[in-house]
């Protein structure tokens, strides 16, 4: 469980186009003592996420961008290893921004508090930054507060196979709605019909895939969980229904690029369509109770969870590419150290 040295991923360049491990320093600090009111933290789980790449460019963001020279930002799972911190004790297993690296020291100066988990978890670790974490939390609030979805509805959502789609589909499908996925592959399409229940799939990769669409949405769409953006979400929009809802969650078909995400807006005037962007911290006072019944669906079935666990702190830059390439099936996460 412990290591002799703190392992940290140092943003060495704004990376170009895809993520390479050139853009990073990998340095070995001693592991940190705490100073007074201070606790560090053993990170066991680091949540790899396409946000990720955002906070690694200096593009219009919700954050500010990580420095050139920091430790690369990331939200993971870790055990109190030392505390001289009324907040945490030693063994506490606690979720935040623990950064790429193998230890975090928290403390009163924090910005966003690390937060203490409950001691007898219903699920894994894993989980907890997958469905019971702050994608599963994306899910919720985006799907049900801004979707706002009534039984019958048609519910599309992009990037149906990953951490946040495969529950936005799941969550639909809880409230009487259509489900239908959009995800890159047969494999994947498969899964989320046949394991995940939604009622239908599209393969965005498939030739046909606009065909796809419009045959698995006779009625048209009521609510369009966006994930992807371009030509996906145009697509999608341009079968929506009068007065539907259009959660824009991400754009993730921009990210590594240095373009502009484009959008036709068109439809939004003449469907009369309900567009709002959010980032899932605009819930955080709500946070507690929708974690708590995201993992009672969890741990009753209600919801499947589904990680894509990479072994190993020094492969987190190859890793997150996983997201934009498509190679992740639910939550992608690295395990940094045993529990
Ligand atoms: P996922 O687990 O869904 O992984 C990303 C997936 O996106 C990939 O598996 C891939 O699936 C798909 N993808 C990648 N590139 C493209 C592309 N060019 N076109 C179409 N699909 C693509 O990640 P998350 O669930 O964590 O995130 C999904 C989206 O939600 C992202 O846009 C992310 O930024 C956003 N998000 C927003 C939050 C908020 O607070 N607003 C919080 C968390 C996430 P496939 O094989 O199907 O192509």
């Amino acid at each position: 469980m412990s290591s002799n040295v703190n392992r940290q991923f140092r943003l060495k360049s704004r990376p170009v186009g895809k993520i390479k491990t050139s853009d990073f320093d990998l340095v070995e600090e001693p592991v940190p003592t705490p100073g007074p009111g201070e606790a560090v933290i053993r990170n066991l789980y680091l949540s790899l996420d396409p946000t990720n790449r955002i906070w690694m460019s200096d593009m219009d963001q919700y954050m500010p961008p990580v420095e050139i020279g920091a430790v690369m930002r990331g939200g993971g799972i870790g055990k109190v290893v030392a505390s001289n911190s009324d907040a945490y004790k030693v063994g506490d297993t606690v979720s935040g921004l623990l950064g790429w690296q193998d230890y975090y020291v928290a403390g009163p100066n924090d910005e966003i508090p690390v937060g203490v988990l409950p001691p007898e978890l219903p699920v894994g670790l894993p989980t907890m930054l997958g469905a019971c974490g702050l994608t599963g939390l994306t899910a919720y609030f985006g799907l049900l507060e801004l979707g706002q979805p009534k039984a019958g509805d048609t519910v599309v959502v992009s990037a149906a196979a990953g951490a946040v789609g495969s529950v936005v589909g799941q969550i639909a499908k809880l409230n009487g709605c259509r489900a239908v996925g959009i995800a890159g592959g047969p494999d994947k399409c498969k899964w989320i019909v046949e394991e995940l229940g939604f009622d239908a799939a599209v393969d965005y990769k498939a030739p046909d895939w606009r065909e796809q669409l419009e045959a698995v949405t006779p009625d048209g769409i009521d609510v369009n969980f966006e994930n992807v953006g371009g030509e996906i979400m145009e697509a999608v929009m341009a079968r929506m229904n009068l007065f539907s809802r259009m959660p824009l969650c991400g754009m993730i078909s921009g990210y590594n690029t240095d373009e502009p995400m484009r959008g036709d807006f068109s439809p939004i005037l003449m469907r009369r369509i309900n567009v709002r962007g959010f980032i899932v911290t605009d819930f955080l006072e709500k946070y507690a109770e929708a974690t708590m019944e995201l993992a009672t669906w969890v741990a009753t079935g209600k919801i499947k969870s589904q990680e894509t666990i990479v072994e190993g702190l020094e492969n987190a830059p190859t890793a997150v590419n996983k997201l934009f390439e498509g190679e992740n099936l639910g939550k992608l996460v690295v395990k940094i150290a045993d529990e």
